[in-house]
């Protein structure tokens, strides 16, 4: 319907093109390979088995001793680095493309699945595809300013035909009142009650993950759960939205890591129970996910069982269809496991013959794509206007108008009608052409942007041919005024070095203690000494870039003055000491007056604890709160000062600008090529210096006590912050833990294995300190990609720690 001369080719959807499945194979490393047994290709794309006659009665029923399997590539002793390069790097890479991708480990328990998916926690070298998946997920994102990209993850476990959700004890999540269900919609499948997490860092993915990891391990020991018997899906859902609003196109795309259920087959016989229930879902869905990929495979089908357990439902859009879809399949080396280890290499290569066609998820905003029509509307709506009074104007009403009007063309400019309009303007404003014609509005208004473009690019001009002659510094980089002011080349207000208010006050190169009568060719403007120069060739002008290496970046902050120095000293002083931990077992607390039966309201113990514990720390919170008052203050008047200043001057330039006007009407007097006037155009000239003085001297001032207030909030909320989490502490050990358990609790108590001090327990903040700066020796080798990694482990640990000390306390308590 929408015409889109210019769309962007890449959002549009590529089809046909269909892919088979990507078959991968993974060894977990033994001492004990069976050479004899497994052989691979020399392409490490095949794998052999052979079984010996002996072994074989025991093992299988039929006669074959030998099978080869062609895989897309076989990992042995490959590193966690090789396997994601190998495995998941393209389907991570399309998925920011807009194509669903899924990756599934498939095989016996114990053979590396975990591994392969998660990888390690404690090492960040042994982490696995789902912590890389998310990094490069970030890295690509950043390497796409002109998207934005949105990103949410999601950990669902099916154990029994159940589904989990592995990140619901996110506080913000809350338990779902409802259990799970699996629906399908138009735009796929969704779990409804699972919950989606926005993350918009690597690092909050990362503790995403690290949460889902340690609730299932919880779940194993609470639940009683096997965790190799149930699948584990996690999701990471991309959405990229242009940043360009008249793009209303975006793509949305998901990319499943699928940790899956251990494929043994469990004998059912003798076992019952929990045992018997496990091992029938695990046959079961393992085999339905074989069955819907066989049906998958074969390209008559027209039904695909989806529907015939969880697993298979839940990943109903993300097997075959539209995907990048890669199978890895991890065995064991040994010669022992060598049953499972066929039937796992059966399973690899039935998967291989499905086909998918991997497609981008593309969509349509709305809303954008309301504005966009509606904006289109309103040109045509104006054009309609300008051509019906046009016409009326011109011609009396006759059917020929009506013809003539169907010609008139409706369609945005093309990249080529642009270009021409681009060289109309550049002629008409050269002068070799006289006037550009006007055809329609679209093509009024190409012009006047054609103007602008042209002007812009002319200015740009301009600004690299001074760059090229000058060193232009900016005007409010004091350090590099007065870089130039100390090398002495230039005067204070010198040209060069620009005016606080952006209006050139040309006054030359000259000093101004150059004597009133001796100034010479002292009004000619900035760009007039610029043109007057360029044109003599090889004059050198008076601050040449090669002379002076002033940076033309932006503003930099001074170093601080003395004074500065003092007051930042005795803020970090403060803030030190504010930070250090307050003697949580003081004498006082040994003196505390017997324990009331009823805790007294929270906001009147405050006020007990500010005079009593906390005094301390009140006393540093008010103190800082004074101190950020009174620069708070201080900064108010300097900008009050500033603004009577710039009004000075204001004041002072116009009647300099009179005195100017006045002498040119005059008449000017020369004396030798020198300028003179008058003495009260010289007096006016040396108070506009003094106040442009007075300006950058307050406004430097302003900037430091800027930056100082900034610094002081900051100590603020800290001493705040640090005030109510001491006062909880408190609160909670005068009036509801027990005296015996504090007692227990302090040092040299009988504290638990596990057990936080009370007093440490608020200020796990601390600890993550500690344990971070050692983390980081460790990691040091690893480069700073390992950084976001270990934060986020240090925090969920902590987290669960927390939660498991104020859990103890609670039973402590009730006992
Ligand atoms: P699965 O999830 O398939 O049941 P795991 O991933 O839990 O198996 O692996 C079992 C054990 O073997 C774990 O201790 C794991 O660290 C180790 N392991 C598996 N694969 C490898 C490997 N490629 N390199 C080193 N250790 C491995
Ligand atoms: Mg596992």
């Amino acid at each position: 319907m929408m015409r889109r001369k210019n769309g962007n080719k890449r959002y549009f959807t590529r089809m046909g093109t269909r892919k088979k499945v990507h078959t991968f194979v993974r060894v977990k490393p033994t001492d004990d390979f069976a050479h004899e047994m497994i052989k691979y290709g020399d392409d490490n794309k095949s794998i052999d088995i052979h079984l010996k006659k002996d072994t074989r009665r025991g093992v299988v029923n039929n006669q074959q001793t030998d099978w080869s399997f062609k895989l897309d590539g076989v990992l042995h002793n490959a590193s966690q680095d090789l396997v994601y390069e190998t495995v998941a790097k393209d389907v991570v890479a399309q998925a920011l493309d807009g194509y669903n991708g899924t990756i599934m480990c498939y095989g016996q328990t114990g053979a590396g699945k975990t591994y392969t998916m998660t990888g390690t926690t404690e090492n960040y070298k042994h982490r696995g595809i789902l912590p890389r998946a998310l990094q490069q997920v970030f890295r690509m994102i950043e390497e796409r300013p002109t998207h934005a990209i949105t990103v949410r993850v999601s950990y669902l476990e099916i154990y029994n035909e159940s589904l989990f959700d592995l990140l619901s004890t996110l506080p913000y999540v809350g338990p779902s009142v409802t259990p799970m269900t699996i629906v399908e919609n138009p735009q796929g499948v969704f779990i409804k009650g699972l919950s989606v997490h926005l993350t918009s860092q690597e690092e909050d993915a990362f503790s995403l993950l690290f949460e889902g990891e340690t609730n299932r391990i919880i779940a194993s020991h609470t639940m009683n759960k096997n965790s190799s018997r149930s699948h584990c899906i996690f999701t990471i859902y991309v959405e990229a939205h242009s940043r360009t609003l008249s793009d209303e196109k975006y793509i949305t795309s998901k990319i499943n890591l699928v940790d899956l259920a251990g494929s043994e087959r469990l004998g059912k016989s003798g076992s019952e129970g929990r045992v018997l229930k496990e091992a029938t879902y695990i046959n079961k869905s393992l085999s339905f996910l074989e069955q819907a990929i066989i049906a998958l495979g074969d390209q008559k089908r027209e039904h695909i069982p989806f529907r015939q357990c969880k697993l298979t439902h839940a990943l109903k859009d993300s097997l075959g269809g539209n995907c990048n879809m890669v199978l890895l399949t991890n065995i064991y080396g040994e010669a022992a496991q060598l049953e499972e280890t066929l039937s796992s290499l059966r399973f690899a290569s039935r998967m291989k013959l499905v086909t998918t066609e991997p497609a981008i998820n593309e969509k349509y905003d709305a809303e954008r794509m309301v504005k966009n029509l509606e904006k289109e509307l309103a040109l045509l709506k104006q054009e309609l206007a300008i051509h019906d009074s046009i016409w009326s104007s011109l011609t009396c009403s006759s059917s020929s108008s009506k013809a003539n009007r169907t010609l008139v063309n409706y369609d945005p400019m093309d990249e080529i009608q642009i270009a021409e309009i681009n060289s109309q303007v550049r002629r008409y404003l050269e002068g070799t052409l006289d006037e550009i014609d006007i055809i329609n509005l679209r093509q009024i208004q190409e012009v006047f942007n054609q103007f602008r473009v042209v002007l812009s690019q002319q200015e740009q001009e301009v600004e690299s041919a001074l760059r090229r002659k000058y060193t232009l510094i900016d005007k409010n980089d004091f350090a590099a005024i007065s870089a130039v002011q100390k090398a002495g080349l230039v005067d204070v207000d010198g040209h060069l070095v620009g005016e606080p208010d952006g209006q050139g006050f040309g006054l030359g190169v000259t000093p101004f203690s150059a004597k009133p009568g001796k100034k010479s060719k002292s009004k000619k403007t900035f760009k007039e000494q610029f043109s007057s120069s360029a044109r003599k060739e090889g004059a050198s002008s008076p601050v040449s870039g090669k002379e002076l290496d002033v940076s033309t970046s932006k503003t930099q902050l001074t170093p601080s003055s003395k004074e500065g120095d003092v007051k930042d000293m005795t803020i970090r002083e403060r803030e030190t000491s504010s930070i250090e931990p307050l003697p949580s077992d003081s004498p006082k607390e040994e003196l505390r007056p017997p324990r009331p039966s009823t805790p007294p309201p929270k906001p009147v113990a405050f006020e007990d604890f500010k005079n009593e514990r906390g005094s301390e720390i009140n006393r540093i919170f008010k103190e800082n709160k004074s101190i950020l008052n009174e620069r708070r203050k201080r900064a108010s008047e300097t900008t009050q000062r500033i603004n009577a200043i710039k009004r000075e001057m204001d004041v002072t330039k116009e009647a300099l600008n009179f005195q100017k006007s006045l002498r040119e009407k005059q008449g000017e007097y020369e004396n030798k090529g020198l300028m003179i006037i008058d003495e009260e155009e010289f007096l006016l000239i040396l108070k506009l210096k003094d106040l442009k003085k007075q300006y950058r001297t307050e406004y430097q001032d302003l900037r430091d006590l800027r930056a100082e207030i900034q610094y002081c909030q900051h100590l603020v909320d800290q001493c705040r912050h640090r005030l109510l989490t001491e006062f909880d502490i408190w609160y909670n050990e005068s009036f509801f833990i027990p005296e015996d358990l504090q007692v227990a609790l302090k040092p040299g108590g009988s504290i638990r294995p596990g057990m936080v001090p009370v007093s440490r327990i608020m200020s796990l903040g601390e600890d993550a300190q500690d344990k971070f700066s050692q983390l980081q020796q460790v990691l040091l080798p690893e480069g700073p990609d390992s950084v976001a990694f270990y934060n986020a482990k240090v925090k969920t640990e902590q987290k669960h720690n927390y939660l498991k000390t104020m859990m103890g306390l609670q039973q402590a308590h009730r006992k």
